[in-house]
């Protein structure tokens, strides 16, 4: 099981370059398992007990299996995680041409770590809209894995004090990578003659890292690969549902697009995309079941699935001595006492109970008290919804690199955990 799962987990990551992906990738194994697609605007969402079910919106997912009981008697069990990475996005009119060189126009989606961008091989990927053959938009999915990109580091000769003083990028003038010398064709003309000669009429593109992921280390105990945080969490939740026996609670997975820059679009988890989902999952009980969500919520649980700072041995003094997860160590709760991270001392127990029960190992994230704490979609939901929540993950290294590191046997844990969790609920 724990290479198989990691190895399944590089799968859908290497089919996942864009949040559009990972949602069409999420969607593809759901119809494989079984789980019918509602399209958005249907209601309510309506399948028996037991059957299961999900509905997409834009880079976002909410995957469902109904519970033997109404969610007003028996809650939701929820995973959530977010679809989207740290990347270079293309901009609206990028065609740049200089010094000989053609060069795209790209600004940072999110907290990227800019220095390792540079001397990769790069490709394109997201989601395009071209005029269909009824003369309106139409979505299409497009990815580019050639190498067609590039953003050249300066030599060390012409920049000597970057080893000591630390590299510094300016966004504007320093990103556009090079595509080719003064012949290569505008950026609008290369995507239409990709896509067959459509007419390009927007897109949704960013760069990414050709490189596939893989295991790696002596015994390959690390993974190395793009996009782990957070596709490693949207896989284990996404696999958790599929394989997990029908239980009492309504087991939801909901995967959000926009983390990265806040959760605040109709996609995103700031939106209404999880609320008004569980409601129309919820209508269908409601002439057995009284109570509606307002009976619902408090009987519900959501895990708030990101990365979590696995400890640096070459910089171990940024971590809080008593509370630095290892690479491999099982699940990490993360709490803080402001509310950047949802978890209180409940739902801490809720899950330290399952991990026993499952034999994992379990760690703990706190933040240095000297230093800012990250956060996540747990405490947004957790508002939004009125939800108890706790917010756990993989430990990882190199955070929003092109390149991050994780362990490989965490996918294992993380999957019985979450498992475990959907089939009990949260009472
Ligand atoms: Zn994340």
């Amino acid at each position: 099981m724990p290479k198989s799962a990691t190895k399944d987990l590089l799968s859908f990551i290497q089919a996942s370059p864009s949040p559009f992906h990972c949602v069409e990738e999420s969607a593809r194994r759901l119809l494989a398992a079984g789980f019918k697609e509602f399209r958005d605007s249907d209601e309510p969402l309506s399948v028996e007990a037991g059957q299961a079910a999900f509905v997409k919106r834009a880079g976002s997912i909410l995957a469902y299996r109904a519970g033997a009981i109404s969610p007003a008697a028996a809650g939701f069990t929820i995973l959530g995680a977010h679809t989207d990475s740290p990347n270079l996005r293309i901009k609206p009119k990028p065609d740049l041409g200089r010094h000989g060189y053609a060069q795209w126009g790209v600004e940072p989606y999110g907290g990227v770590l800019m220095s390792t961008w540079l001397d990769r091989d790069l490709g394109v990927s997201g989601r395009v809209h071209v005029r269909g053959s009824d003369g309106r938009p139409k979505a299409r999915l497009f990815r580019c894995d050639e190498p067609i990109a590039r953003i050249a580091n300066l030599a060390i000769h012409l920049n000597r004090e970057v080893n000591s003083k630390g590299l510094k990028l300016d966004f504007q003038d320093h990103l556009p990578p090079l595509v080719g010398m003064g012949s290569a064709p505008a950026f609008g003309k290369w995507l239409s003659d990709e896509l067959g000669g459509a007419e390009v009429l927007s897109w949704d593109l960013g760069l990414m890292d050709v490189q596939p992921p893989t295991m790696g280390g002596f015994d390959e105990s690390f993974i190395f690969s793009p996009r782990l945080d957070n596709q490693a969490s949207c896989y284990a939740a996404l696999r958790a549902l599929i394989d997990a026996e029908t239980a009492d609670t309504t087991q939801v997975v909901v995967l959000f697009d926009h983390e990265e820059v806040g959760s605040r679009s109709h996609s995103g988890a700031m939106g209404a995309f999880l609320r008004d989902s569980l409601a129309r999952i919820e209508r269908h009980y409601a002439d057995r079941c009284p109570g509606g969500m307002e009976r619902a919520i408090p009987n519900s649980i959501l895990v708030s699935m990101d990365m979590a700072h696995g400890i640096h041995p070459n910089y171990a003094d940024k971590h809080e001595p008593k509370h630095a997860p290892i690479l491999n160590g099982g699940p990490v709760i993360k709490e803080h006492v402001e509310q950047r991270y949802a978890t209180d001392g409940e739902t801490s127990a809720w899950f330290r109970d399952l991990c026993s029960s499952q034999e994992v190992p379990v760690q703990d994230f706190v933040i240095k008290s000297n230093m800012q704490c990250g956060s996540t979609i747990g405490p947004i939901s957790a508002a939004e919804l009125g939800v108890r929540t706790i917010d756990i993950g993989s430990a990882m290294l190199s955070m929003h690199s092109i390149r991050e590191q994780a362990g490989s046997r965490d996918t294992a844990y993380m999957l019985s955990v979450l498992k475990a969790a959907l089939e009990g609920g949260a009472n």
